[in-house]
């Protein structure tokens, strides 16, 4: 979206205003953005609005969504792309799809154009080559805090892993970043988790075990946790912070890390 011309992005800005105090009520759900600079937070209210005049949100019954849903979900989305340039990172795909429900029993529903969704108690959030992106909208609801868990970022993730072909937990690196230096910091860093659970499926790792299935997943949920709780990730996994702050061109640690100076709402418990 940032190759639109300056022009008919000022066109597209003006057709779909938004109140400031709409805006305002995402900021406040979305508490993983305090302590973004006011330009930052500009730069994403309208990459936001741009990002949905791009994305088509199809809202399967059970999901209602309005302009401040929309924010919601779109913000979370364009988060991750806030220092990355004006290349279009989420290319390829034209459609959301929101669930209604986390799948916790099977679910089948035809929509208008016949097309057959079905999800199971697997899921809350698939992405697919060269498709769309499908979350349950709970999940979405229960994003954005600082607690590790981001549905958004994560099926996102996978696109941004697909940009260069199969999700393989290797997205396009910057100018700069050695493909050999992310793969061993990712490999041993996805080894170690994966021989802890290996050693005992039921081990308490420092981040969610759903990271050891693939290098796919494991790239998805550092990413999570890089916005989400990026504490508990330069912890664990130093190096893997690192390659991702570098990826991301972000550090949400050192912003975390002014908030809970200066806050006691954003210490962590434990
Ligand atoms: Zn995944």
């Amino acid at each position: 979206m940032w190759s639109l011309s300056a022009w008919r992005r000022r066109r597209l800005l003006a057709k779909h205003p938004v109140a400031d105090e709409t805006w305002q009520r995402v900021r406040h759900h979305l508490t993983f953005l305090d302590g973004i600079s006011a330009e930052q937070d500009q730069w994403l209210r309208e990459a936001s609005v741009l990002f949905l005049t791009e994305k088509h949100l199809t809202a399967l019954p059970g999901v209602e969504l309005h302009q401040e849903q929309r924010l919601l979900l779109a913000a979370q989305a364009q988060l991750p792309l806030m220092n990355l340039g004006e290349l279009e990172w989420y290319q390829g795909f034209h459609e959301i799809i929101l669930y209604p429900d986390d799948f916790r029993s099977p679910q089948r529903h035809r929509d208008a154009s016949g097309v057959e969704h079905e999800w199971d108690g697997e899921h809350s959030g698939e992405a697919w080559q060269q498709g769309p992106v499908i979350l349950a909208w709970p999940g979405v609801l229960a994003s954005g805090n600082w607690e590790g868990y981001n549905l958004v970022i994560h099926e996102l993730a996978h696109k941004l892993d697909m940009l260069n072909g199969d999700a393989n937990g290797l997205p396009p690196l910057h100018h700069g970043m050695p493909v050999q230096q992310w793969a061993s910091v990712m490999q041993s860093a996805y080894d170690d988790l994966n021989h802890q659970l290996d050693h005992n499926p039921d081990a308490e790792t420092a981040i969610d075990p759903y990271a050891a299935e693939n290098p796919a997943e494991f790239f998805a949920v550092t990413s999570e946790y890089f916005f989400s709780a990026p504490d508990l990730l330069a912890d664990s996994y130093p190096q893997v912070y690192a390659q991702l702050s570098q990826f991301y061109r972000q550090d949400p640690l050192a912003r975390l890390k002014h908030l809970q100076a200066s806050d006691p709402r954003y210490q962590t418990e434990g």
